[in-house]
């Protein structure tokens, strides 16, 4: 029997453990992660906020897995060897397969600037995103044994997508953390540090200014125009004048890296061809030496060719690879030709807290309540396309009114 090996149970790897275990064809699955459950990427932000729990944005794995198809192994996978057809685990256990579905996801990029991996916090998965809610309790318990202002300070390294996000969730859980430091919520102070002057460039300015002049309202205090040069502990150290390279400190207990992630690490150290851990795939996704391997979600790159560069990664595109790795199996597993994989995005909304949002549906901008109504609506089909309905009415955002 043909034997099908899928790394990782993101938004990708589970797409197309579902739609190969809905097939009638004969075959086997195994499904390797690292946890024992899925997790939402796209909600990190509220974890480390503390606006939601941990519960709220994970499920089981093996709620999604059907055991006369697919056996679910929980392990961490070091490499791929697309020659001898094995991938080996940190158990020292190796599997076998006929066809094999990378979706590794992603990790934290530092660029290489000093003091990021020891000093700041990152949020790439339920374990780091608690982490720094929990750290930001205990600066607030800090702050009220020693009244330094220092650990009532937060600061938000880039101002991405994850960045804005974050400083939306982080801005209503002040009143939690004022709570813990004995203080009213204004006295938080939330900055961000963003090496761009022009924010959220995929949105028009106006659509921009109004995430900008929200989270200013709210007391976000930024710093645009700031590449940041190194973070000491407790201290982020920032370009603040390009022309003499003049550098400017700024203390805060609490110090969150979201400046953009890669794709695993595991894609270098296996021999693939790749770029800050994405592999530019063929157009059915499979590697372009190895018509047996499927390239998926964070860990590839596809090419926009409208744009000619390569689609951002977002868990859209990593559910559309899912269900486009199964489909292109299933075709070779009957001796067909595999299909093309063609995208088109739905356009993208950011959160700013739980009732405001911003972004492009299709061409349309949306804003304010309205977009906070959508963004809760491509959540609960994305929990649909993974973890089904189950998961959905147990886990999905049905709390549309405040
Ligand atoms: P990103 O690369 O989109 O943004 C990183 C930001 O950090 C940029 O604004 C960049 O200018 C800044 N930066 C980089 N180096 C810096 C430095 N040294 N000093 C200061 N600022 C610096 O990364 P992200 O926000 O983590 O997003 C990653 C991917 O996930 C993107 O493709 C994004 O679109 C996607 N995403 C989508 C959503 C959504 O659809 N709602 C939410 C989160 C992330």
């Amino acid at each position: 029997m043909k034997e099908i090996v899928i790394l990782g149970a993101g938004y990708a790897g589970l797409r197309t453990l579902r739609e190969l275990q809905k097939s009638k064809e004969e075959f086997h699955i195994t499904l390797v992660d690292q946890n024992t459950y899925h997790f939402e990427a796209t909600d990190l932000h509220e974890v480390a906020a503390g606006t939601q729990p941990k519960e709220k944005i994970t499920y089981p794995i093996k709620d999604v897995v059907n055991p006369e198809k697919t056996t679910f192994i929980q392990a961490t996978v070091t490499k791929i060897d697309r020659d001898s057809q094995k991938v080996a685990l940190a158990t020292g256990q190796e599997l076998a397969y006929d066809y094999l579905v990378v979706g590794l996801g992603f990790q934290s990029e530092s660029f290489g600037i000093p003091g990021v991996s020891e000093n700041a916090l990152e949020m790439v998965d339920v374990d780091s995103a608690v982490k720094v809610n929990q750290h930001i309790h205990e600066m607030m318990r800090q702050y009220a044994a020693t009244k330094n202002e220092d650990f009532l300070k937060i600061v938000v390294c880039g101002a991405g997508f994850t960045g804005i996000e974050l400083l939306g969730s982080l801005v209503e859980g002040k009143k939690e953390m004022a709570e813990i430091a004995g203080v009213t919520p204004d006295k938080i102070q939330i900055y961000c540090v963003e090496a761009v002057t022009r924010l959220l460039p995929m949105f028009d300015e106006k659509l921009a200014d109004y995430a900008i002049k929200h989270l200013t309202d709210w007391g976000v205090q930024w710093r645009t125009g700031k590449p940041i040069k190194e973070i000491k502990p407790g201290i982020v150290v920032y370009q603040d004048d390009a022309d003499t390279g003049a550098r400017k400190e700024l203390a805060a207990k609490t110090i969150i890296w979201t400046t953009g992630v890669s794709g695993s690490h595991v894609m270098g150290e296996s021999g693939f061809a790749e770029r800050r851990g994405r592999v530019m795939v063929s157009e059915d996704l499979t590697d372009n030496d190895h018509k047996n391997v499927y390239v998926i979600g964070d860990v590839s790159a596809v090419m926009d060719p409208e744009s000619q560069r390569p689609y951002p990664t977002t868990a859209q595109i990593a559910l559309k690879m899912g269900s486009m790795a199964a489909k292109n199996i299933l075709h070779q597993l009957k001796g067909e030709k595999t299909e093309t994989f063609t995208f088109k995005s739905q356009g993208s909304v950011a959160s700013i807290g739980n009732s405001h949002a911003l972004g492009l549906v299709g061409k349309t901008s949306v804003k304010g309540y309205p977009a906070s109504f959508i963004k809760k609506m491509i959540m609960n089909k994305s929990l649909l396309e993974t973890g089904g309905v189950k998961e959905t009415l147990a886990k999905g955002r049905f709390d549309l009114y405040h």
